[in-house]
Parts: C-alpha cells; sequence; structure tokens
C-alpha cells in the first residue's frame, strides 16, 4: 500500500474536512466524496452538497474500502460478478482474480466500530460503495438484468439496518435529500434521549415528539407504534423494546411523504388553533394549506404560517412537535417540497 494509501485507510476522523467543528451528528462518507483523491484512478467524486451546507450539521468520518483492502492509489478497476444475490469482487480485466476475501478483510474491523453513526452517505455505482443499482457481470461480460449494492455497502446495511444510508447522487433529489436529513436527525435523537437512558418512558417522550412526523409518513405505523407502546411494552425487555421501536419507528420513515399526508398533518395541527383564530385569518390558513396541497406553495410557506399562530397559541405539546422542526431551518429543506 502507498504512503497516501495508508493515510487515507486508517483516517478515522479527520477535524480539517469538519472546519465547523463541534458538529456532534456524526456520519460516515465513501472518502472520495469529500474530495480524498483516492478513486482507482487517482481522482475523487467530490459532493458539493456534502462539502457544502452539510458539514455544518454533520461531521463526516470517512472511508474508502478499496484502499482499506490494500489495492492501492491508482489501481486497476474492479466489478461485481457472478450470482448477483451474492456477487463476488474481481479485477475487470483479470475476471479469474477473486479478490472478495481479501475486500472484505479490508473493512471488517472498521464495520464493528459503526454504532456511534447517525447515517451514511455512499458514492454511487460503485462495486464497494453502491447502494443499490450496481452491475453484476456474467462470464460473457454482459451485466446480469438484477443489480447489486456494491459489498461495502451491502455489509453495512446489514450490520446496521437502522442507519440512514443515502447515495451522493440521490442526494439531488429535493424529496430524498429532505427524507435523509429528517431520518439523521431523528436517529441522532433517538439515540441521545431513549438509547442514552433505555426507558419506557423515554420511548413515549420521543414517540410524543415524533408523532406527527410519523402520521405524514404512515398512519399505519403512527397506530402501531402507539399500541406497542400502551398495551404491549410488557411483553418486551426494555433493551429488545428500544430496538423494536427504532427498526420500526427508521422503516416507517424511510421514504418521503406525499402532498397528501403532509396536508392530512397540517389539518391535523390546525385543529389546535380553530378556538382562537377569527373566521377570516382561519380561511386564509386553509387556503394556504389547499394551495400547498395543489402544488402552488412548498411545504414551507404552509408550515411558517402555522408555525407563526401556534407560537402564539398552540400548547407547550404542540409546540415540542418535531414535525414543525426536524432540523435546522437554515437548510432550505422545505422550500423545495
Ligand atoms: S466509491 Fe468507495 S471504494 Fe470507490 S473510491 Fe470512493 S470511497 Fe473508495
Amino acid at each position: 500500500m502507498t504512503d497516501k494509501s495508508q493515510l487515507i485507510a486508517t483516517t478515522h476522523t479527520d477535524n480539517t474536512d469538519n472546519a465547523r467543528t463541534g458538529n456532534t451528528i456524526l456520519v460516515g462518507i465513501s472518502a472520495c466524496l469529500l474530495g480524498d483523491e483516492v478513486r482507482f484512478n487517482g481522482g475523487h467524486s467530490r459532493s458539493k452538497y456534502c462539502c457544502g451546507p452539510l458539514q455544518d450539521y454533520f461531521r463526516f468520518e470517512k472511508f474508502c474500502p478499496e484502499v482499506a483492502a490494500g489495492f492501492g492509489i491508482p489501481r486497476a478497476t474492479l466489478r461485481l460478478t457472478g450470482d448477483p444475490l451474492n456477487p463476488r469482487m474481481v479485477y475487470t480485466r483479470e475476471p479469474d482474480n477473486d479478490v472478495t476475501e481479501q475486500f472484505h478483510t479490508g473493512y471488517e474491523t472498521r464495520l464493528e466500530k459503526l454504532g456511534h453513526l447517525d447515517g451514511y452517505i455512499l458514492a454511487k455505482n460503485s462495486p464497494s460503495c453502491g447502494m443499490e443499482r450496481v452491475k453484476v457481470f456474467q462470464p460473457n461480460s454482459h451485466p446480469h438484468d438484477i443489480k447489486s449494492a456494491g459489498l461495502f455497502a451491502k455489509a453495512l446495511m446489514a450490520r446496521y439496518p437502522h442507519l440512514p444510508v443515502e447515495e451522493d447522487g440521490r442526494l439531488n433529489d429535493a424529496h430524498l435529500r429532505e427524507n435523509f436529513v429528517q431520518r439523521v436527525f431523528a436517529h441522532h435523537t433517538f439515540r441521545q434521549q431513549v438509547m442514552a437512558q433505555p426507558s419506557v418512558k423515554n420511548l413515549l417522550a420521543f414517540h410524543s415528539q415524533y408523532k406527527y412526523i410519523l402520521m405524514a409518513h404512515s398512519q399505519t405505523e403512527y397506530r402501531g407504534l402507539g399500541q406497542l407502546l400502551g398495551q404491549e411494552h410488557q411483553d418486551y425487555p426494555i433493551e429488545q423494546l428500544c430496538d423494536l421501536y427504532l427498526q420500526r419507528f427508521m422503516t416507517a420513515i424511510s421514504k418521503p411523504a406525499n402532498r397528501g399526508n403532509h396536508y392530512n398533518v397540517l389539518l391535523h395541527l390546525f385543529g389546535y388553533l380553530k378556538p382562537h383564530l377569527e373566521g377570516d385569518v382561519k380561511q386564509d390558513i386553509l387556503n394556504t394549506f389547499e394551495h400547498y396541497l395543489q402544488g402552488y406553495v412548498n411545504l414551507a410557506t404552509a408550515l411558517t404560517l402555522l408555525h407563526h399562530y401556534l407560537r402564539q397559541f398552540g400548547s407547550h405539546y404542540v409546540q415540542a412537535q418535531r414535525y414543525l422542526s426536524p432540523y435546522p431551518k437554515a437548510l432550505g429543506l422545505r422550500n423545495q417540497v
């Protein structure tokens, strides 16, 4: 391995990548996305979004599994081959040179030490880091119809099934981006408020704050998780209950909420204001919600208006709802959905 390879393979957290230190939300990332020249050709895949707005809130922990496996920089290109459900890693120009075991050995120790992360951003299309749609080649060099995840990405998602994971390319989609950031902040809050001191009381407090986020994503799990913490919680030891709750919660919010579901939540929250507002003000608010439903205004517009009145008339319970503020407003994510 070259000196450069050793440096990058062993780097855990490099504060020079996190100029705005003090960030406490730790997120793993493919090293090439931060501009590290670790790609097979000695180049990088610097992500403007990750190196820009996200660095104000996330402290990134970078890792290149191919460098960690000792493949060097530059290196011959790799590809996946064989059974798409259990692919092998080989050199593109030497398909008989199977380096799967060497690759796994390179990241194994690191993988076991990622339990402190609240999210992971992976580089797309890579046979190592790609989250999905990675080609798996047949012996005739044609790709299978079935695609795979890269081998490191696959191991990461299997080892940490609740961890919010996303690809850099998908972060260009406003809905996927908003959803990923929301999941990372929710995961972080859960670890701080519940896992730091697991108890039914802390679970209930978390559930209470996230009630309307859950409602926006899944009415079924909104009710189901309420039941789990109500009648069913005595069936489980507390650690198992927390794990089950987190698994179901993260699954429920794993896809972006649609406009109709957000509209439904806006109406529920509006219900808290009805006794306090004059008729024409109520109608103005409802008209704005209707415009949001029809796509004429964004979610931030509807929520800013609602929040204005909830700050004046809302109870402590409703003002504490994470739906109103799931992550810092400065990220501007709800201006685009
Ligand atoms: S995609 Fe993954 S394996 Fe490839 S250069 Fe980036 S960090 Fe390394």
